[in-house]
């Protein structure tokens, strides 16, 4: 074994054992929470070793860059069922490198963007080349800090009526970034996005937004006593020099 792929387990090991641990302080199960390793800062070779350690489930920055992992794994003959999604600022003209290929667009930050992939995937599903609406998040600036991007509570609310009318997108849930370095501001912006949320869906019988996309290296923990369905972990999981508090 390499002594990367003996970290990586090692690590992986610690994340599930803390999420674990956070999860029952909060009364929670595993049931509805996915552990995603966001591999943006590494290559398709500690990706492959990412897998070995169990993980199945990883999130991109670029559309480039997932592209490139997406066709280093199929070279490498990878065989396991394995997912990305796109976690990044999605600029409207690369939207087609990743319609169909990230199977979840978690920065859906306005309703331009919104209406761009949907208009983009309705094309592509008139002609064969995309199945069912492309899966999306909506990304929300819940902390209001200015140098976040994401959809202003306020804003958002506005915009349901339009998101809701968009037939080339499936919106899944709401996604959010906490301030760095500020726990408890961390903890109230998870549990912003959560009541947000709680609202939208008692605003809309009809809609269901079961996925709550928040929690980094630093702050999965609170995320997941605060109802995170998906936790975006980077240098927790990959980065040797990463140090868990
Ligand atoms: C990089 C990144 C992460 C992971 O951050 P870490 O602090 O390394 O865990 C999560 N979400 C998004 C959107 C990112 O860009």
């Amino acid at each position: 074994m390499t002594e990367y792929l003996d970290l990586i387990r090692r690590r992986r090991e610690e994340i599930i054992s803390r999420a674990d641990a956070a999860l029952t302080r909060a009364g929670r199960s595993w049931s509805d929470v996915k552990v995603m390793a966001v591999s943006k800062t590494v290559g398709v070779e500690q990706v492959l070793d990412a897998i070995r350690a169990g993980y199945r489930f990883f999130g991109e920055n670029r559309p480039q860059e997932l592209v490139r992992k997406l066709e280093g794994l199929e070279a490498a003959g990878v065989s396991e069922d394995v997912r990305f999604d796109m976690i990044g600022n999605l600029q409207t003209n690369k939207i087609n490198a990743v319609l169909g290929r990230a199977a979840c667009i978690h920065s859906i930050s306005s309703l331009h963007l919104a209406e761009a992939v949907s208009s983009r995937a309705e094309r592509r599903m008139g002609e064969g080349l995309l199945a069912a609406p492309q899966p999306v998040l909506l990304e929300v600036n819940v902390s209001g800090e200015a140098s976040k991007s994401g959809f202003a509570p306020d804003d958002l609310r506005a915009s349901m009526d339009a998101l809701r009318e968009l037939r080339g997108i499936h919106i899944e849930g709401l996604m959010t970034m906490a301030p760095r370095g500020d726990k408890g501001r961390a903890r109230e912006t998870f549990a912003g996005l959560r009541t947000l949320r709680d609202e939208l869906e008692a605003t809309y019988a009809d809609m269901s937004l079961p996925e709550l996309s928040c929690g980094m290296s630093e702050d999965f923990e609170i995320a997941l006593e605060e109802g995170s369905t998906l936790v975006r972990l980077g240098r927790v999981v990959f980065d040797p020099a990463f140090e868990l508090e």
